[in-house]
């Protein structure tokens, strides 16, 4: 039974590779807590501006991958006493609702066509919509029987 949900939430643009990630850990009988991490003093040193109010060791809550996240959801979820077999883990980029367990495994994260599975080139256009990503050919298609049925958003 799944007892605690990773939520994993980035900046998602039109097909574009996300550049950070936030993550929650929601517990699903009480706690919805937000994932922090401590900074490094080489993240300061690279990127001062962005860092410029934090010290060594101060917590962001912005990952620098998902993976990460997630790493910080499990370590987090010990410290409260949840099994790790009881986590989902959910938002990992063109992937479905994983496992703890599973969601460390090697993924392919590719952004592909939910229709199709088609795998996009860098820059290749896509439509990003709230049922996932179509390539132009499947979107364009949508109103065949097929997709009537998936409750696409037809927006124009
Ligand atoms: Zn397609």
């Amino acid at each position: 039974m799944v007892e605690a949900i990773v939520n994993i939430s980035t900046f998602r643009g039109s097909c574009v590779e996300a550049t950070h990630y936030y993550g929650s850990l929601h517990v699903i009988s009480s706690e919805f807590i937000e994932l922090k991490r401590p900074i490094t003093q080489e993240e300061i040193d690279k990127n001062p501006d962005r860092w410029y109010n934090y010290d060594e060791g101060d917590l962001t809550n912005c990952f620098k991958s998902w993976r990460d996240v997630i790493i910080a959801a499990g370590k987090k979820a010990k410290e409260i006493g949840l099994d790790l077999d009881t986590i989902a883990v959910v938002g990992i980029p063109n992937t479905e609702r994983l496992s703890y367990r599973d969601s460390l495994k090697p993924l392919d994260t590719r952004p592909k066509c939910k229709r199709c599975g088609k795998v996009f080139k860098p820059g290749e256009p896509c439509y990003n919509t709230p049922s996932g990503l179509f390539c132009v050919t499947c979107y364009e298609t949508r109103n065949d029987t097929h997709n009537r049925k998936t409750g696409i958003c037809h927006r124009s």
